[in-house]
C-alpha cells in the first residue's frame, strides 16, 4: 500500500542490529520498497535517534551487546515522547525468545530470522497503517473534544442567555401588570372626574339657573313692590296733610314713622333693582377709559364730596374693555362707601391701577374706619352690614353689586383693611 505522494517515503523506520549485514540487507529492502531506513547499531544509539527525531516504527533485534531488546523496548516505552512508536523485534532463529515478554515490555510484533522480506514488509505496512489511524483517530478525537467543549460553551453561552431572557421577559411580564394596574385605575380615576365633571356642570347649570330665577323673583317682587309702596306712603302723606289739626303730636310722629319706612324700603327696592339688573344686562362691551369712568363717577358724588370735602385723587388709569354704565357703578360704590365711613379728617381717596400678567389690578384706598378681618369676607354678601342706620345710611347691597360686576368683567374683588388704619379694596379686570 503506497499513498504517499512522489518524492516522499512511506514511512520513516529505524533498523536496530548489531548485525552489519542484517541492518544492509533490511535497509535496502525498505529503501526499495519506498521507505526511509535509519541505521544504528546498538541500544543507546537508538534511544538518542528515537529522542532526536522519532521514527514511525523500529525494528530492533533483541541479542544486542550492553543493552538488548527488551531493555531498549522498556525505555522507549517508559517515555511519552516515545512511547507510541510502534516496536517490531527480530529474533534469530537459533535464540531463545520469549514472545510473552516481548509484548510485556511493549512490541506490537516480532519477526523470525531468517526474514521473509514479503512478511516484513506485510508486518511493517500493516503496523504503519495501524499506527497511522491511531493517529488519525487521536486527532479526530482532539477534533471531537474541541468540538464537544466549544458546543458545550455556546450551550452554556446559550443556557445563560436563555435565563437573562427569562428574566427578562418576567420583568416585562411584572412591568406590564403593573403598567395594566395602573391603566385600571387611571380609567376609574377618569371615570370618577367624568362623573365629577358631569355633576359640576350640573350643579352649575342648576346654580345658573335659579340665580336667573331669583333675578327675576327679585326684579318681578321689587318691581311689583314699588306701586303700593308708593301708595301707602301718599296716603299717609295726605293723612298728615289733611288732618295735621285733628292729629296729636304722637300720631303725627306715627305717620312721618310710616313716611320713613317707606322711604327706607324704596331705597332697598331701587338697590335689590339695581342688583338683578347686573346679570340681566345684555349690554356689548366697549372699550372704556376709566379715567372717564372716574370723571363721571366724581360728578355724581359731587354732592357727597363737597359735604364732607373729600379729596379724590387718580393716576393715569388704563383702558378697558366692559360695561361702561357698569364700571361707573362699581367706582362709584366703592369711592361712596369710601366718603360715607369716613372718620373725624376730611375723606382721602386714591385710585390707581397696575397692570399683571392677563389683567389689570385696580385698587381704591381710603383713610377711613376700616373693617376687621373677620368682617372682610362677608362684606360682599347681599344685605350684610357693619352699622346700624342711625350710625351709617345703607342698605347693604352696595358691594354685592361691585362682586357681580367685577365677576362679570371676569375678574375678582377682595378688601385689605385695619379698623381705624382704612382701606384698600382691590379688583381685577382683563387687559
Ligand atoms: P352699605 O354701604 O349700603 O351698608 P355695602 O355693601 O356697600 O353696603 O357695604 C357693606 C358694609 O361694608 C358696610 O355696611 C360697611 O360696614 C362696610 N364697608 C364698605 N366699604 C367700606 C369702607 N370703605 N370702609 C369701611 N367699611 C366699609
Amino acid at each position: 500500500m503506497n499513498n504517499q505522494p512522489p518524492g516522499t517515503a512511506l514511512g520513516n523506520i529505524l533498523v536496530v542490529d548489531d548485525t552489519p549485514e542484517n541492518l544492509r540487507l533490511l535497509s535496502t529492502m525498505l529503501t526499495h520498497r519506498g521507505y526511509a531506513p535509519r541505521c544504528v547499531i546498538n541500544g543507546q544509539m537508538a534511544l538518542r535517534a528515537c529522542n532526536s527525531n522519532p521514527p514511525d516504527l523500529i525494528l530492533l533485534d533483541i541479542m544486542m551487546p550492553e543493552m538488548n531488546g527488551y531493555e531498549v523496548c522498556q525505555h522507549l516505552k517508559s517515555e511519552g515522547k516515545t512511547r507510541e512508536i510502534p516496536v517490531i523485534f527480530i529474533s534469530a532463529k537459533d535464540e531463545v525468545f520469549d514472545k510473552v515478554n516481548a509484548f510485556a515490555v511493549g512490541a506490537v510484533d516480532y519477526i523470525s530470522k531468517p526474514f521473509q522480506f514479503e512478511e516484513v514488509l506485510a508486518r511493517i505496512e500493516s503496523h504503519l497503517t495501524l499506527r497511522n489511524l491511531q493517529k488519525q483517530l487521536k486527532e479526530q478525537n482532539l477534533l471531537l473534544q474541541e468540538e464537544i467543549s466549544s458546543r458545550l460553551a455556546v450551550e452554556k453561552t446559550l443556557h445563560e442567555k436563555n435565563l437573562i431572557l427569562q428574566e427578562e421577559i418576567s420583568t416585562r411580564r411584572a412591568v406590564e401588570k403593573a403598567l395594566q394596574e395602573q391603566n385600571l385605575l387611571l380609567q376609574q380615576e377618569i371615570s370618577n372626574r367624568q362623573r365629577a365633571e358631569s355633576a359640576l356642570l350640573k350643579s352649575n347649570q342648576e346654580l345658573a339657573r335659579s340665580n336667573a330665577e331669583l333675578e327675576q323673583f327679585a326684579y318681578v317682587a321689587s318691581h311689583d313692590l314699588q306701586a303700593p309702596l308708593a301708595t301707602i306712603a301718599s296716603y299717609a302723606q295726605l293723612l298728615e296733610k289733611r288732618y295735621k289739626d285733628q292729629l296729636d303730636s304722637q300720631a303725627i310722629k306715627f305717620i312721618g314713622n310710616i313716611v320713613h319706612g317707606c322711604t327706607r324700603m324704596q331705597s332697598l327696592i331701587d338697590d335689590l333693582l339695581e342688583y338683578s339688573r347686573v346679570g340681566r344686562s345684555h349690554k356689548p362691551f366697549e372699550l372704556v377709559d376709566c379715567n372717564d369712568a372716574i370723571q363721571q363717577t366724581v360728578a355724581n358724588l359731587q354732592g357727597a364730596i363737597r359735604d364732607t370735602e373729600a379729596v379724590v385723587t387718580y393716576s393715569n388709569l388704563p383702558a378697558v374693555v366692559g360695561d361702561i354704565s357698569q364700571l361707573v357703578q362699581l367706582f362709584q360704590n366703592l369711592i361712596g362707601n369710601a366718603i360715607k365711613y369716613r372718620r373725624d379728617a376730611p375723606p382721602a381717596v386714591h385710585i390707581a391701577a397696575c397692570k399683571q400678567e392677563e389683567n389689570w389690578l385696580f385698587s381704591i384706598s381710603d383713610n377711613g374706619i376700616g373693617i376687621a378681618l373677620q368682617h372682610q369676607e362677608r362684606i360682599f354678601q347681599i344685605f350684610q352690614r357693619l352699622h346700624t342706620q342711625r350710625e351709617y345710611s345703607g342698605t347693604g347691597i352696595g358691594l354685592a353689586i361691585c362682586q357681580k360686576i367685577v365677576q362679570r368683567h371676569g375678574g375678582c374683588i377682595w378688601v385689605e383693611s385695619e379698623p381705624g388704619q382704612g382701606s384698600t379694596f382691590h379688583f381685577t379686570l382683563a387687559d
